[in-house]
């Protein structure tokens, strides 16, 4: 990456930390907390920054490298998923690890937030490349993770093949097989019945609830989402089934906009692996664009940073659901309560993903596996219970929902931490 636009990501990641701080504090606050238990919550116990040597294809040898950030374990191990992306950073792996504390303890799992970057691109790699960074990264990371200390998982870009790799890496080094090491395998490696759709699950209960809240009939709703990857596709794919109209949709190069309804089953038919699909197609709107299309239900399910103070005015949606990590900034969040849309933070309605791996992680532990609907109503009775908490916390309280989500994430961890002695 050019120095300019490493600094100019170095920047924006520094704000998302720094605002995710912010709001953590005033949480804390909130809650009537001492200030010492923010000065224990405002960064990651522990970091790790790797360096991964891969031989490339074409003989050269490339280091890559990667982070590990685990916020707080006092509830007990750290978890989160694992991203493969060029803009990944310290700074942004170290908030993504506090949002997977705040999600553990809203959906009221036994864990703490970790989270695990690597700086690439995997669309611009082989097979046998993404093999290599996998499993170096592994062995970079090994003294730290573990099925009783830091649980990772699939994130933006990586995959079940990925786990798969990350999980035979750790077994070689282990001597045995681990399949709790991580979350998000394949079903015949001790991946879970459900895991893959559990996120857009997830999402789709919390939309629902908040679609109650507001008198919106899910049936010929007008849906915007951003991103088709594994959340954004399945998601649309749900909402579509459920009757509602998906009006447009997008990928990481352009969006697509049908007024009448996106022939989902095509699109889902047509994307590839990384969500991509609008190349496809001759006319297209830009992201910027989608966001503001008139529609009732809006869903960035894409990464960071989509709504600002620059275009919350223009939205149109009167709700927002945040399937992605941190798509709206915090004066953008200000902004849409000011102007009476219901925002579903990210820490709430992405909870799904984390939830189903708390679920693979306990069949791999007890070595027996569950039905798809066993696994499917325990995900609606947590997810139902978390949104419910939020939304009457933020009733009660008198604060937006994202100062709700965080006052509910963060009691269980600085309870923890306080019955530990260690604040
Ligand atoms: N990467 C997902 C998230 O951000 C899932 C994490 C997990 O399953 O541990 O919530």
């Amino acid at each position: 990456m050019a120095d300019k636009a490493a600094e100019s990501t170095n920047n924006k990641h520094r704000d998302l930390l720094e605002s995710t701080q912010r709001v953590v504090q005033s949480a804390l606050q909130k809650l009537g907390y001492p200030e010492e238990v923010y000065e224990l919550l405002r960064e990651p116990v522990r970091l790790m920054t790797v360096r991964i040597p891969v031989r490339m294809d074409d003989g050269s040898t490339k280091i890559f490298t990667g982070y590990r950030a685990q916020h707080n374990d006092a509830v007990g191990p750290t978890k989160g998923g694992v991203r493969f992306h060029p803009e990944v950073s310290e700074d942004e792996v170290k908030a993504l690890s506090i949002w997977m504390s705040l999600k553990a303890g809203i959906v009221d799992l036994p864990y703490g937030g970790g989270k695990g970057g690597i700086i690439c691109d995997p669309r611009e790699m082989s097979f046998r490349e993404l093999e290599g960074v996998s499993r170096g990264y592994v062995r970079a990371i090994s003294q730290i993770v573990g099925p009783t200390k830091d649980i990772p998982a699939p994130d933006v870009m990586t995959n079940s093949q990925i786990m798969a790799w990350m999980m035979d890496e750790y077994s070689r080094m282990d001597e045995f097989n681990n399949p709790g090491f991580i979350t998000g395998k394949p079903i015949v490696l001790g991946g879970s019945e459900g895991r893959e759709t559990a996120t857009a699950k997830g999402v789709t209960i919390c939309l629902r609830e908040a679609a109650k809240q507001r008198g919106i009939s899910i049936e010929g709703a007008r849906v915007v989402i951003q991103g088709f990857g594994n959340a954004g596709s399945y998601l649309a794919k749900f909402m579509h089934e459920a009757g509602a109209k998906v009006i447009g949709i997008s990928d990481a190069y352009g969006a697509l906009h049908d007024p009448d309804g996106l022939d989902i089953d095509y699109l889902l038919d047509r994307r590839d692996s990384f969500g991509t699909v609008t190349n496809l197609f001759k006319s297209t709107i830009s992201n910027k664009e989608l966001l503001e299309l008139d529609c009732d239900i809006l869903v960035p399910a894409a990464v960071e940073n989509q709504i600002t103070k620059d275009n919350a005015h223009n939205i149109k949606a009167q709700i927002v659901i945040e399937a992605a990590n941190g798509p709206t900034t915090f004066e953008a969040t200000e902004i849409l309560t000011e102007r009476g849309i219901l925002l579903v933070p990210d820490v709430l309605a992405s909870a799904g993903g984390v939830t189903v791996s708390y679920f693979e992680w306990v069949q791999n532990n007890q070595g027996y596996y569950w039905e798809e609907q066993e696994v499917e109503e325990k995900l609606e009775k947590v997810m139902l219970k978390g949104f419910q908490n939020v939304y009457q916390t933020a009733h009660t309280r008198r604060v937006d929902m994202r100062l709700a989500a965080y006052m509910v994430g963060v009691r269980k961890m600085a309870e923890a931490s306080r019955f530990r002695g260690w604040i």
